[in-house]
């Protein structure tokens, strides 16, 4: 921890010139350039539990976790083990097969707010499908998203959206048009005193509101009290629907996802990363008479030519089924000893520090805070956030390269990996002075 290891990076850097002659930015998802943060991007040769190993022969301590997915760490045996019991079987059919009911009943069963689900290969198809979903259910036209979040990349989702697009300082993308951004009404996170506000104006012509039930793509944000009540009585008062992006959240902070941790029922949920327990997958589901709208047993059209693939199914529903309440007892305890740990480091060292945690979703922005909503995490020196970035990359452990993602702490990880994160935490705050 004490002095940053040189990092190997001739390999790495020599890929990355290469990508970048066959892959627009050299990468296939734009935060993985390290753009922002101004290195040269770590190319993985294999990853184990909470560690992954580049093609220079470093070794990190991951908490990028593949941005969500790998909750139970890297290559888990018996998720390697069903998709190779699988894989021999064949690949994909376009035909029914059991493994997609399987993970629908264990869906279903576990989240009460989804009596019927469908899946699909992206956290971005299930929030597009689902908006689509709530138009063609409501007859209505506008949706409301809030500032900061991220739900993918459909267009009429990438308005005032966080993650990537937030890191690369993109107010909004070009290339969506005008007439499907107007019906785009965004407001900032946590208040909903601007959601009664949008809604006293449009509020007939809204279809539906879709929020992250805990905001993680402008670093972690959680709703504050009564804001999630709030926004099922405003839809319900106006006949929209309240859609719920747990993409992120979703079989992460609790079996029953954020809904069952704060009580609130959406009328439809989207699912992606954990579900798929780091294959593509997405999904969306919820209430029997919005979802039943679906085609073919409804009019509104979704499809996909690899969706429910039998891979996908098995990662995933090995995944779920090793989700025991002992594994979210474990990431509650490991993300305490870590918030606990940054707290400790950013008082001794004297620099200002906001933690902001839900189980194993871990922020610390660069501010005083408190942060609440897209305006104040903006508000983190993200300078300092990109030296601190390269800091702890150097001592070996690895970040999400960006002041606007949260850490995930994976089942995976030891107390040891957590105390050894936190004295490499500590000297990376020290050389920041
Ligand atoms: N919604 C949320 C809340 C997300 O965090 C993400 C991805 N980070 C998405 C949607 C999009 O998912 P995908 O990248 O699988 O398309």
């Amino acid at each position: 921890g004490n002095v940053p290891l040189t990092r190997r990076e001739e390999a790495s850097r020599k890929a990355f010139e290469e990508a970048k002659q066959y892959i627009p930015g050299g990468v296939n998802s734009p935060v993985r350039a390290f753009k922002s943060v101004g290195l040269t991007p770590i190319y993985v040769d294999r990853g184990e539990g909470s560690r992954i190993y580049d093609i220079d022969g470093n070794s990190f301590i991951d908490y990028v976790c593949s941005w969500g997915p790998l909750i139970m760490g890297h290559a888990h045996p018996e998720v390697v083990k069903a998709l190779q019991e699988t894989a021999v079987k064949g690949t994909s059919f376009g035909a029914p097969t059991l493994l997609e009911t399987e993970m629908a009943k264990l869906v279903v069963e576990r989240v009460p707010s989804v009596d019927i689900v469908r899946m699909v290969n992206s956290g971005t198809e299930a929030t597009m499908s689902a908006i689509r979903l709530a138009r063609g259910f409501t007859g209505r036209s506008k949706i409301l998203k809030f500032e900061g979040s991220y739900h993918g990349h459909a267009d009429s989702l990438l308005i005032k959206a966080g993650s990537g697009v937030a890191t690369l300082g993109l107010p909004d993308s070009p290339g969506v048009p005008e007439g499907v951004a107007v019906n785009t009404i965004t407001v900032p996170y946590n208040d909903l005193e601007a959601v009664k506000v949008a809604f006293e104006r449009y509020g007939n012509e809204i279809a539906g509101v879709i929020a992250e039930p805990i905001a993680g793509n402008m670093g972690v944000v959680p709703p504050l009290q009564g804001f999630l009540e709030g926004l099922r009585k405003v839809t319900t008062g106006y006949g929209s629907l309240l859609i719920f992006d747990e993409v992120m959240t979703g079989f992460r902070v609790n079996a029953g996802c954020a809904q069952g941790l704060f009580g609130i029922t959406p009328d439809l949920t989207c699912f992606g990363k954990v579900i798929g327990g780091g294959l593509p997958v997405g999904a969306y589901g919820g209430r029997r008479d919005i979802m039943e709208q679906i085609a073919p047993s409804g009019p509104i059209y979704q499809a996909g030519t690899l969706s429910g693939n039998p891979l996908a199914m098995a990662a995933g529903l090995t995944t779920l089924k090793l989700l025991t309440p002992e594994v979210y007892t474990r990431l509650e305890q490991l993300g305490a000893r870590l918030e606990a740990g940054l707290k400790r480091n950013a008082q001794e060292v004297g620099i200002p520090l906001t933690v902001n945690r839900v189980g194993s979703m871990v922020c610390p922005f660069f501010t005083e805070g408190p942060v609440t909503n897209y305006d104040t995490a903006k508000m983190s020196d993200l300078d300092r956030f990109r030296r601190y970035f390269g800091e702890m990359l150097g001592r070996g452990i690895s970040v999400p390269p960006s002041q606007y993602e949260g850490m995930f702490v994976s089942a995976a990880h030891s107390e040891q990996d957590i105390d050894d994160t936190l004295e490499g935490h500590y000297h990376a705050l020290k050389a920041l002075l």
